[in-house]
């Protein structure tokens, strides 16, 4: 699960991390209450969606001359300009896709007198499968461009989770960040917050571009992106009431309620099939076949007749479908309920393109017996290679 810019710095505050005073706007009445709280001189308008990139973005409804979702506002006139120009708008970044996202909320932040924006993150580092700091001195809006061009300007720092972060650890992050004086004092301390903060709260990644080293020679969090690990959310109540389901797929919420896996995905055929194995074989096949799959849709081990037909009519919520294959094989499953399921979505969704379904393993007899008497227009498979060629066909016409 993702959250807000300025939720992730209200947590990281909590454990004592350094970050600017701001106010949450939700709507333009809220403006008014940010220029009285926040002094000034300097004032930051920040777009606040779930994806990264916004200072460089651009508005889908933007006029010419117009800046970025993140804009500094040096009088207070400007703030509320610039606040009417983003929210309700589309904000489009290179992490958004070409529609953007539209901006529900805005943070009013305290402008910072920057001397230098560094990179720092923490994550899981698989290859240790520790936690882990990435640092660097290059940090700002560009850190995918170092990543690729100057790989050596970056420290990845695996954290041995008995022992903590160690003064050690510390140190050597400060000197990757070449921190001095103030700074550094500052990062000693931080460093083990911002680890107290991700391990606690079970974050899978928190990434902060920039931290900052301020004309005062301290540091401060200027940008947070935080993701938690959404199989330990039940334990942090607190954190499940930060979730934004406006700035999630709709379809991909009403799947977690039904504990289903659906990631949507850009292509045509719908797929839906039983383990994560399977899945992606299928899409695998899919492709082999010239097509492109439309989701990944995983309905587990032990769906019954009522999730089956969720999934179904998830899958066609998406309007790019234009075809569907249920590939299934039956082992704790059986194939009959499977067809049943099947049968009742596609009555009650009218389905209108071809359907191509593969069943195996227990009760397949039984299940294609079903499938077979309906009277739908089902095209049945005998194996994964038939069923893939006969939906790419289908789709075609
Ligand atoms: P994004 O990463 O989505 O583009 P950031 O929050 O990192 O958004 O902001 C982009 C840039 O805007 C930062 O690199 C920094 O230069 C500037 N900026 C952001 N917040 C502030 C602030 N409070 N004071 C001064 N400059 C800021
Ligand atoms: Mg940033």
């Amino acid at each position: 699960m993702n959250i807000h810019e300025y939720q992730a710095k209200a947590v990281l505050k909590s454990y004592g991390a350094p970050v600017a005073a701001g106010v949450p706007v939700l709507s333009l009445d809220d403006v008014q209450k940010a220029v009285d709280t926040l002094p000034g001189p300097l004032w930051v308008v920040k777009s606040q969606i779930h994806a990264g990139g916004r200072g460089k973005g651009k508005f889908v409804e933007a006029e010419a001359g117009e800046k970025g979702g993140v804009r500094l506002a040096f009088n207070k006139e400007d703030v509320f300009k610039f606040a009417e120009q983003m929210l309700g708008k589309h904000l489009v970044t290179a992490q958004t896709g070409q529609d953007g996202k539209q901006v529900n909320r805005l943070y009013i932040e305290d402008g910072a007198d920057i001397d230098r924006e560094l990179y720092l993150s923490l994550l899981i580092d698989r290859a240790t499968g520790k936690p882990a700091f990435v640092a660097s001195t290059e940090g700002g809006m560009d850190i995918e461009e170092v990543a690729h061009d100057t790989p050596e300007k970056i420290l990845t720092l695996p954290i041995d989770p008995m022992a903590g972060v160690t003064d050690k650890d510390s140190a050597q992050l400060c000197d990757a960040l070449k921190l001095e004086g103030s700074a550094r004092e500052d990062g000693m301390k931080l460093f083990p917050i911002l680890y107290k903060a991700f391990t606690e709260k079970d974050m899978s990644m928190l990434e902060i571009n920039p931290l900052i080293v301020m004309e005062d020679g301290h540091l401060r969090v200027l940008d947070a992106k935080v993701s938690f690990d959404g199989n330990a959310l039940f334990r942090h109540p607190d954190i499940q009431e930060l979730r934004d389901k406006t700035e999630e797929d709709e379809k991909e919420i009403e799947a977690s309620e039904w504990d289903l896996a659906y990631i949507a995905l850009d292509g045509t055929i719908g797929c839906m099939v039983n383990g994560a194995g399977l899945a992606m074989a299928t899409m695998d096949i899919i492709k082999l076949y010239g097509e492109e799959p439309a989701n990944f849709c995983d309905v587990g081990g032990g769906a019954g007749k009522e999730k089956v037909a969720a999934a179904f009519k998830i899958i066609m919520k998406d309007p790019n479908v234009k075809g569907i294959l249920v590939n299934i094989f039956g082992g704790i499953m059986k194939c009959d309920v499977i067809a049943e399921g099947v049968i009742a979505a596609v009555k009650e969704t009218n389905l209108a393109v071809p359907l191509v379904v593969r069943l195996e393993g227990t009760n397949v007899d039984e299940g294609k017996a079903i499938i077979a008497n309906s009277g739908l227009n089902v095209i049945p498979a005998d194996d994964l290679d038939d069923a893939a060629k006969k939906i790419t066909e289908a789709i075609k016409g």
